[in-house]
Parts: structure tokens; sequence; C-alpha cells
């Protein structure tokens, strides 16, 4: 097969494995900086032009978007889809999972355990919807934050009332969470590839850090996970249609809470902790699906 891969960097980690997975089982792979693509958008012929050249024939295309360039990204996947080329994740899921508030909705609607979320935009609205999200602490996020930056624990309601005011006076999206104080500055990751949690790693903030980002100095470890842990995982895949996903729970007193779904996982953290190929398993993925087409996504459209 021919793959192309979505990257801004070839020497990225995940790249780089993606690249020799692909290539150890006999692929062609050819990594693009998808801010380099451009499209000429005309009707049943639709193709991709990078650096001066038309790009043609590929078979399948693994998306490795950014959260900062997810707009031009995601435009850039859906081109490829027109082209009928398979997307291991399709353009919709992505642009779906970058959004934190779309993502608890669409995980809600379904049942899947979530931390008591809340939304408001008025500063009036504030002092109830914390006391409707309820309990002493809560976690506030911007809507589209990443590797931790963005999120703010606020240790009672005035602090998060004053907190949510300055977010909201600089007009950013946010939303608010029960504190899961139980889970200790650690969560779970799990990584799903075709419906399967392949590999899961506990990661622990570092001393006094209640965020348990590997960013923001967090370690990670091989961890076992319970049957209701494995099944939150893939089911939260299913609901947000990605083939493969990094699930991020947290282990709380009332079962496993989902905190987010990554539609662009990283595979150094959870290679490493888990001595797992999970690149081999994504081009295996691939291997199985790209040749009918079809993806066991619920996006397009
Ligand atoms: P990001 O997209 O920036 O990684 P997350 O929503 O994953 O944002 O939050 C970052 C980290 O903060 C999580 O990995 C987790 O350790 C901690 N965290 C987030 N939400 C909660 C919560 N409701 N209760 C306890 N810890 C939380
Ligand atoms: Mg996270």
């Amino acid at each position: 097969m021919k793959i192309a891969i979505l990257s801004r960097n070839k020497k990225l980690y995940s790249t780089r494995r993606l690249v020799e997975a692909a290539e150890s089982r006999g692929h062609e792979v050819i990594v693009l900086d998808h801010l380099r693509c451009y499209m000429n958008i005309t009707s049943m012929r639709p193709s991709i032009r990078y650096k001066g050249e038309k790009q043609e024939g590929f078979d399948a295309v693994i998306p490795r978007i950014g959260a900062s360039v997810t707009f031009y990204g995601t435009a850039v996947l859906r081109q490829f889809e027109m082209m009928g080329v398979y997307p291991l994740n399709e353009s919709v899921a992505i642009s779906r999972s970058r959004d934190k508030l779309r993502s608890v909705q669409l995980l809600a609607r379904k049942g899947i355990g979530l931390p008591v979320t809340g939304f408001a935009r008025s500063p009036d609205d504030i002092d109830d919807l914390l006391t409707s999200v309820g309990g002493n602490k809560f976690v506030i996020k911007l809507l589209e934050g990443t590797q931790g930056i963005g999120v703010v624990l606020a240790e009672n309601h005035k602090a998060a009332e004053s907190v949510i005011e300055a977010f909201l006076g600089l007009k950013a999206n946010i939303l608010v969470q029960e504190f899961i104080e139980e889970a200790g500055g650690a969560d779970i990751r799990c990584l799903v590839v075709d419906g399967k949690v392949v590999a899961a790693m506990k990661r622990q903030g570092k001393e006094g850090e209640f965020r348990s980002n590997l960013h923001r100095g967090g370690s990670a470890n091989i961890v076992k996970i319970t049957p209701e842990e494995r099944s939150t995982a893939v089911r939260a895949a299913r609901i947000m249609g990605l083939n493969v996903a990094g699930v991020d729970l947290l282990r709380s007193n009332h079962g496993p809470v989902v905190m987010e779904v990554n539609s662009s996982p990283g595979l150094e953290g959870i290679e490493t902790a888990t001595g797992k190929d999970v690149a081999g398993m994504i081009i295996q993925c691939i291997e199985k699906h790209a040749p009918a087409g079809k993806t066991r996504t619920v996006g397009k459209g």
C-alpha cells in the first residue's frame, strides 16, 4: 500500500515509529507536512498538491494533526477523504474530539461515566453553576487546551468563581468539573486501536501536581486495567468515531470516568511504558480496513 502520514515533523517519535512500522511491513510511506499541502477543490476531481507536486495514488492516510492546527489539518484530511483515500481517523471524528464540551456531550448521551461537568457563558450564572456541579473543589478547563495547559484546580467555591470570571473576561470558553480527588493526581491512558485496548499506562503527576500529563512532569508505568475500564475505553473511542484513540480515565469512587479522548495519541510514552509495538498494530488496522475503503467509525458528513 501507499500510505501518507500527515505530520509537521518527520523526526517526532510517533511519526518515525509509524514510518518504520509501515516500511517493515512492505508499504511505501510518505510524510507530508499538512501545512504545506494545498488543494484544488474541483467537483469530482479533488486533488492535493505538495511543494509543487500533485499527490496521487494513496491507499490510506494517517493524520497526526496537532491541536493548534486542527482547522487546516482537518481540511487537508477531508480532501484526502474526498479523493477516496482511507483515513485512519476521520476528519469529523478528529474535530469532535478536539472540542472538550462537544466530546463530553456525546459521551454523556451514550451513558459513559464522566466527572460531573458544567458549562456557562454569563458571569451571572457561575454561582449557580458551581452549586449544581457540587463539591468544594473544582477543575476549570479551557475548551481547547491540551497537555495540561489551561487546566486549573480551584480549592473552593469562591476561588472557582474568580478564576472563571477571569477566563470569561478574556472571552475564553471553559468548562467546570467536579474534582476527582481520589484519583490522587493519576490517570489511566488506554490506547485503543480498532476496537481493542492494546496498551494501557498509569500516569502519575509529579509531587504536589494534580495534573498527570507527561508534559507537566508526570511519570508513566504499565498498569493492569479492569474489565469495566477496558469496555469504557473501547466504547468511548467508538462513540467519538475514532479507530485509534488515547482514552484517558480517572479512577473515581463511582467507577472509571472518562476525562478526554485524544485522536492523535503520542506513542513514545505508551510504547516505552508497556514495551508494546503500538505503531505496528496501527499499521495492521490500516491493512485490515483500507482495502475495503470503510472505516469502523461513525464519522462522515
Ligand atoms: P489536557 O487536554 O490539557 O490534557 P485534561 O482534561 O486531560 O486536559 O486534564 C489534564 C490533567 O488534569 C488530567 O490528565 C488529570 O490528571 C487532571 N484532571 C483533569 N480533570 C480532572 C478532574 N475532573 N478531576 C481530577 N483531575 C483532573
Ligand atoms: Mg489530557
